[in-house]
């Protein structure tokens, strides 16, 4: 039987895979967003299908008590993720991961949905430990510039475990490390389409800092595999979902550069604020509960997303 299923962010980087994932499932679909951080392109071939609909419209004003749908799953993916669009607009960040977060348990709780919240490895923040697991409290600086993200989504966390207590909600949090693939904005500010970016225009790698905080970078259709698991397991509790192969991000640019084929050379730049200088995911939660773990190799992920880039940019 064909599910309804409620999307936030929809016309995001992850939030269309999964538009994509249930529409092909025959599936319903309704994907809400503000596009201030996601693009209508990435849902474009999606809005001739007669069970996709699309509510342009930013999620802190939908009024709850008017949405008198059935969902089965309330996905809540909104959120500028980031750090460039964060630091740019801190206060949608806040909002959209509070107000926004409280208006779609309250739409889930209405249809006693399965709910899922979109949360990130960001709540570690720079942690004090060389890999993270779900039991680690993190180590945040409330008031520095990412806290808008950090706090927004620990506030997040926070508030779906309230729903899951006090209303017995059927909530899943998922920590969702960095992720990489087709359908970010090359203008994104991440590190892989800024490396693209440069790579396909023969610009050297801007690095910040000295170049040896890691990172460990999962392939989006790994993401989408993982989150799919977590919608149907029963647990409740935060679940990592990254992939664990871990690199500085030099290494990340003389990977480029071996794929491309040439030396582009790197600008190093001031480091971003309070950046974190390790993060590497302890996936041994996900492996258990839900048989997952990522197949694809960063080189090969690289691959597709250099592709894509050049596919819808060149
Ligand atoms: N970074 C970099 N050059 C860039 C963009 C990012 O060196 O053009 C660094 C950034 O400082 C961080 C890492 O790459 O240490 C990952 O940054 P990103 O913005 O992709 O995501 P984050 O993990 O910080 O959320």
């Amino acid at each position: 039987m064909s599910k309804k299923i409620l999307i936030s962010g929809g016309c995001g980087f992850i939030g269309s895979h999964l538009c994509d994932f249930f529409v092909k499932n025959g599936d319903i679909v309704w994907c809400i967003d503000n596009l201030i951080t996601s693009e209508k392109k990435n849902i474009e071939h999606l809005l001739k299908e007669k069970n996709f609909i699309f509510i342009e419209k930013d999620l802190i004003y939908i009024n709850e008590n008017e949405i008198d749908e059935k969902f089965d799953y309330v996905l809540h993916l909104a959120s500028p993720a980031s750090p460039v669009d964060y630091l740019k607009y801190p206060i949608e960040t806040l909002k959209v991961n509070s107000i926004g977060t409280e208006k779609m348990l309250n739409i889930a709780l209405k249809s006693n949905s399965t709910f899922l919240f979109s949360s990130t490895s960001e709540v570690y923040g720079d942690p004090l430990i060389p890999v993270q697991d779900e039991k680690y409290w993190g180590n945040v600086n409330p008031i520095g510039l990412r806290s808008v993200y950090d706090e927004g989504k620990r506030y997040g966390e926070a508030i779906v475990m309230a729903y899951h207590r006090k209303y017995k909600l059927n909530t899943k949090i998922i920590r969702i490390f960095n992720t990489y693939g087709p359908r970010m904005r090359l203008n994104d500010g991440r590190v892989i389409p800024n490396f693209i970016y440069n790579a396909l225009n023969n610009l050297p790698l801007p690095i910040y800092g000295d170049g040896k905080q890691t990172r460990s970078f999962c392939y989006i259709d790994d993401l989408i595999d993982g989150i799919i698991k977590v919608i149907e397991v029963d647990y409740n509790l935060p679940i990592n979902l990254g992939n664990p192969e871990e690199f500085t991000i030099i290494e990340l640019a003389e990977k480029i550069e071996n794929i491309f084929g040439k030396k582009l050379g790197f600008k190093f730049l001031p480091p971003m604020p309070d950046d974190p200088r390790k993060r590497r995911p302890d996936i041994t939660l996900a492996k258990k509960l839900l048989n997952w773990e990522p197949k694809i190799k960063l080189e090969d992920g690289l691959k597709r997303t250099i592709s894509y880039f050049l596919n819808n940019f060149y």
